[in-house]
Formats: structure tokens, C-alpha cells, sequence
């Protein structure tokens, strides 16, 4: 500290003779004799006024960084915020905000199955606890339009139903979901909002929604006032200092709230380890350039459908190379039809073509944008690749542009297509600089940090090691680490003023759902498929007399994934033989009971299967009674 401060005092010093400074630089060696006694001689003179600014400052430092003196500390006020989806996991994002007596929903996202959810399209979060807190839900909040944060919506609404409070472009693709699934009429829950202004909602809760960069349009990051104090929700955020918009992080209002006091922040820990900041958006325009002016024949790019500054900078640059623009899929044509019909682009109407005419053009002429870029089986790009397209073919002058990177899991998928595309002849491009990422890294989280400067840190959004990283970054921010807490999914977090902890823990899980009809598949249907793909099915039949209390026929037996075909009869025979086995050594009376006939066979044939293969298959008894 002192040296600090002589240090700054250098110059200003009085007493301090001209020369002085000069003696001092000018030595190469500092510890020298003769000067040795005249510092000994002319201690450093301290300016009583000076020494009184220097704390006057430190005072202003401390108020300005600690957080603790903003807030209300003699409030009584509590909140609690419950996560039920969206940790410990990629997706499914959905958090209730609680106070005594009220309650918000912020975002209600799908995710996706994991390989052995045979069947399974996507995954919505368990509402549970939503039903019994029903009555005290007073609006659904939401951040932004991605899957993953209004993915469930209409699973939910088909339930329960609350106000919609969120910016035009997320409440348009809720729309559109709710006209998918016949709900059209709860386009009335709408509530369209205006970013930086902070509207009232139920009696407990005041909410602002600041404008983020994200990739997709028209994200938020939420300021959720209540009387316990301001909670800052950064929903899913890069800090994009040149949008293709224009429209930048609205870091004002952030510093805004820090500089009024921060309760707590939630913050998007998808990319916590990466330490190079994330580039713009903008960033991929150099790369596209350089792919687009060297294509020799048709353009086929693709890109998550949700990305439309994405494709709106491809689609740019094919204009620029007097290309024609062809879009296919359908989430890709509905979202730039959605974002043209709102005015977040614009594009003259005379460059897009249909499908059916890219055959007649010239292929030096066509960019075709496209669904696919993680192999998805049923999008356009998929079909292409396996010569399955109604009207695209892949040619071997077509040039193939990945504009994304793979989504964790479906790395597979995606090289599988590729292989379909190469093998079709077509050349591929996925360098690294035609895709950015649109979550904050390590550097811009710690300036979401700094802006919002909480007292209390929740890390969301991301697996364990995300979360932890990213507390890592809090601490390393100034916040200790007793105010940082790391939460899975159902954990209720109490924060008020003067702490935060831990109170319960209430269910969570994923219901999963069949694409094919929107609905429902229980979660027994699951298991067995799970069983039956790893482990075979067992299918017997038995023949007992109710009358005379034992078998009339010798047991059949028939078994699928468990032996090969040639060892079938033997194995069958062998099977078949333990359960007569078994039937001849009955005890009295059980063989009128079927249903504890049906549980004993089981177990006799699961004992003998586990002894001889180590598996458990689906194990089906048929007791016909005559
Ligand atoms: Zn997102």
C-alpha cells in the first residue's frame, strides 16, 4: 500500500527535491552507497490531504465493487429459483421463479433423446412440479426463440396455460408451433414486449428484457426485479460488438442494474472452457467471400435453420455471384419467410427460385440453403445425399458448405452424410472460420460478470464441468466462492439479501414424445425397447388345467435377438425343458393363481438366461387355462 501510494505522490511532492527524480532514473544500480544514506536522510514525505483522497477512494472502490452495500439489507424478502431442465445437460431449459405467493416460468425448451430412446423424437421437460405450483404461475417468460428454450411450449399448453410474455420474433415461432400442434387459439396468451421497459407482471415480479446478441434474432437477457432484489438472467448470450444487424448487446442496461445492485445472476456456461473470445458474427462474411467466389457449379449450403443472419450473410454473398437463391426445408423456408414477414431482413423478392427450377438453371447461378448441417435423417440435406431429393440431385460440381459445427452426439450422423455426399462426388467445405459460435467464452463471461457485479452467482445453462468452470471464472471475478452455488436440475435455490442456500428438492425428468402424432410415449414403452435392443425377447406359452392343478401340453418356447438362428431350436428346447422342469415340481395351489404362475416363470427363465448368456430379455409368459 504505502509504496503504492509514494509512487503516486512522486511528482506532486513539494519536498522533494528537482534532482531527485533524475539521480534515480539515471542509476543502473539502485542499492548504491552514496545514495544509500540520502534516502535514509529524506524520508518520503506525506501529503496529509492526499493520503485523505487516496482513502476517500478506496472507499469509492469498495462501494462501487461490492455488491453487499447495494442491496436492501434489511428486506425480509426471499425469492427461489428452481431449475427444471437445462443442468447437467445440453437443452430442455426451463426455470421457475418463485416468491411467496407468485410465480414465473423463464423459457419452456425441448432437448433430444439420447441413441437408446428408440423411437423418441424429442424430450420435454417434466411438468410436475408446475402442476402443483399451477395456481401460483402467473407467466411464461422467454428469452429467446431457440428449440431449446420454447421447444416444450406447446406440450406444456396443451396442459396449462399462462400469459406469454416475449419479444416478436420467439412469440411468431411459438405461434407457428402452436398452429402445428391445433392450438391456434392460444395465440390470445400473447404478450408482445418492448425491449428496456420494465413491465409490471402478476403483483411480485417486474421484469425488463435487455437486448442480447445470440445466434438467432431478437434474444434477451432478463432483468426479474421482486422485493428480494434484482435477479439478472443472461439467457443464452455472445457479447457481439458488430452484429450484422447493428443491434449490440444492450451492455448499458446490464451495467445499469450492476451499478444499482445485483441480487444474483444467472449465466450461459455452454462455452466456460474456451479461452479465445468468441468472434462476431460478422466474422464468417471473409470465409463465406472466399468459398462463394471460387464455387465452379451449384452452392449448397447449410446451416441451423434458426441462424438467419447466417444464412442471411449467405444468401448476400450469393447475390453478390449473381446466383439465384433456392431454400429448402421447412424450418429453414418458415424462418426466413418469419424473419421477411417482421421486417429482420430483407431481401428483394426476384432472387429466390422454387425447387423445380434449379434444373433449368445454370448451376453456377444457384445457391441452394438448406436444413441437414447435423445429418438428420429426415432433413433435405440427408435426402440429397442419398439421391432421395425430389428435385435436387448431387452433382460432382456441386460444392457443399457446412456452416456449423456438430452438435455433441451427432458427429456420427454427420459424417455419415458426408460420406453419402462425397460419395456422390460432390466437394465439401467445413473450414472453421464459415461458423462462429453464439455463446459467450471465458472472457465475456467475465465481463457479463463485471457488468451485472452480483452479489450471488448461479452458473446455468451446461453440463457439470460447464458450471464449474464457469465458477471458476465468478471467483476469479471477485465473487467468493460461499455465494456461488452449483445447481442441478430440480434443486431449489433460496436467495434473499443476506444469503443464498439450498431448501429442497422437487422431480424432475423428461416425458418423451413421437414426433410422427405429437404425442406421448410412457416410459415403461422405453424400457422395453431398451430391453429388446440390447437383450433379446423371450416368448413362451404354457397350457395348465385349472382342474387338475398341472400342465396338459409340453411348453413352447420361441426367443428373437438372443441366439443365432441355427442355435434357436436348441436353445428353445433347452428353455423349454427348464419350465416343464419347473411345472412338474409346482407347489399346490399356484397354478390356479396365472398371475403368480406368469411372475415365477419369469424369474425361472431370467435365473436360467442370466446364468447361461449374463443378459435380461424381454421375457413374455402366455398360461392358457383350460
Ligand atoms: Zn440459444
Amino acid at each position: 500500500m504505502a509504496e503504492e501510494t509514494t509512487q503516486g505522490n512522486t511528482n506532486t511532492n513539494p519536498n522533494r527535491k528537482p534532482n531527485q527524480n533524475k539521480n534515480n532514473q539515471n542509476k543502473p544500480k539502485p542499492a548504491n552507497n552514496r545514495n544509500k544514506n540520502r534516502y535514509k536522510k529524506q524520508p518520503t514525505a506525506v501529503d496529509a490531504t492526499l493520503k485523505e483522497f487516496v482513502v476517500k477512494n478506496q472507499e469509492a472502490h469498495k462501494q462501487r465493487l461490492n455488491p453487499h452495500y447495494k442491496l436492501d439489507l434489511n428486506s425480509r424478502a426471499k425469492i427461489r429459483v428452481t431449475p427444471l431442465g437445462g443442468l447437467g445437460e445440453i437443452g430442455g431449459n426451463i426455470a421457475v421463479f418463485e416468491t411467496q405467493n407468485e410465480a414465473i416460468l423463464v423459457d419452456v425448451g425441448m432437448s433430444f433423446p439420447d441413441e437408446d430412446m428408440h423411437g423418441v423424437d424429442i424430450l420435454v421437460p417434466d411438468f410436475s412440479y408446475l402442476r402443483e405450483i399451477r395456481k401460483k404461475i402467473v407467466a411464461v417468460i422467454i428469452t429467446h426463440a431457440h428449440e431449446d428454450h420454447i421447444g416444450a411450449m406447446p406440450y406444456l399448453f396443451k396442459e396449462m396455460q399462462f400469459p406469454i410474455y416475449a419479444t416478436p420474433l420467439p412469440l411468431a415461432m411459438i405461434g407457428n408451433k402452436f398452429d402445428e400442434h391445433h392450438l391456434k387459439d392460444h395465440r390470445k396468451y400473447f404478450n408482445p414486449v418492448e425491449k428496456r421497459k420494465v413491465y409490471k407482471i402478476g403483483n411480485d415480479f417486474e421484469v425488463e428484457w435487455m437486448h442480447m446478441t445470440h445466434s438467432i434474432l431478437d434474444s434477451s437477457s432478463l432483468a426479474i426485479t421482486t422485493d428480494a432484489g434484482t435477479i439478472i438472467h443472461t439467457g443464452d448470450f455472445k457479447i457481439d460488438h458488430t452484429p450484422v444487424d447493428g443491434y449490440t448487446a444492450d451492455l448499458h442496461r446490464l451495467a445499469y442494474y450492476g451499478d444499482k445492485g445485483v441480487l444474483c445472476l444467472l449465466s450461459d456456461s455452454t462455452n466456460s472452457h474456451n479461452p479465445i473470445p468468441t468472434p462476431s458474427e460478422l466474422s464468417v462474411a471473409p470465409a463465406l467471400d472466399r468459398v462463394f467466389s471460387k464455387a465452379e457449379g451449384r452452392i449448397i449450403l447449410s446451416t441451423f435453420s434458426s441462424n438467419i443472419h447466417r444464412v442471411y450473410q449467405a444468401i448476400q454473398y450469393g447475390i453478390k455471384y449473381g446466383r439465384k437463391v433456392c431454400v429448402i426445408g421447412r424450418s429453414m423456408e418458415r424462418n426466413i419467410e418469419i424473419a421477411m414477414a417482421y421486417d429482420y431482413i430483407r431481401f428483394p423478392k426476384n432472387i429466390f427460385i422454387d425447387a423445380d427450377e434449379v434444373a433449368r438453371m445454370n448451376d453456377k447461378d444457384v445457391l441452394i440453403v438448406t436444413t441437414g448441417s447435423q445429418g438428420e435423417p429426415n432433413s433435405a440435406l440427408f435426402r440429397m445425399s442419398i439421391g432421395e431429393h425430389r428435385h435436387i440431385k448431387i452433382k460432382p460440381t456441386d460444392l457443399i458448405v457446412l456452416s456449423s459445427r456438430a452438435i455433441p452426439g451427432n458427429e456420427g450422423s454427420i459424417s455419415g452424410m458426408m460420406n453419402h455426399l462425397q460419395r456422390a462426388g460432390a466437394k465439401m467445405c467445413m473450414d472453421k472460420d464459415i461458423h462462429v459460435s453464439g455463446h459467450a467464452s471465458i472472457e465475456e463471461q467475465k465481463l457479463m460478470i463485471r457488468l451485472c457485479n452480483p452479489k450471488f452467482f448461479l452458473p446455468v445453462h451446461g453440463e457439470y464441468n460447464h458450471v464449474m468452470k464457469h465458477k471458476e471464472t465468478g471467483m476469479m471475478c471477485g465473487i467468493p466462492e460461499r455465494n456461488i452455488l452449483i445447481m442441478t436440475d430440480g434443486e431449489q435455490i433460496e436467495i434473499a439479501p443476506k444469503f443464498m442456500r439450498k431448501v429442497k428438492t422437487v422431480k424432475t425428468g423428461k416425458t418423451y414424445i413421437d414426433n410422427q402424432n405429437n404425442h406421448q410415449i410412457e416410459d415403461d414403452i422405453i424400457l422395453d425397447r431398451q430391453k429388446l435392443a440390447s437383450d433379446g425377447i423371450v416368448m413362451m406359452v404354457v397350457e395348465v388345467s385349472s382342474q387338475h392343478s398341472k400342465m396338459i401340453a409340453k411348453p413352447r418356447v420361441t426367443t428373437f435377438g438372443i441366439v443365432p438362428d441355427r442355435r434357436d431350436k436348441a436353445f428353445a428346447k433347452e428353455m423349454e425343458d427348464v419350465i416343464e422342469h419347473y411345472l412338474l415340481h409346482i407347489k399346490d395351489g399356484l397354478i390356479e393363481n396365472t398371475r403368480a404362475l406368469e411372475n415365477d416363470l419369469r424369474q425361472v427363465v431370467r435365473k436360467h438366461i442370466y446364468r447361461r448368456m449374463k443378459k435380461y430379455p424381454l421375457i413374455v409368459p402366455h398360461i392358457l387355462v383350460s
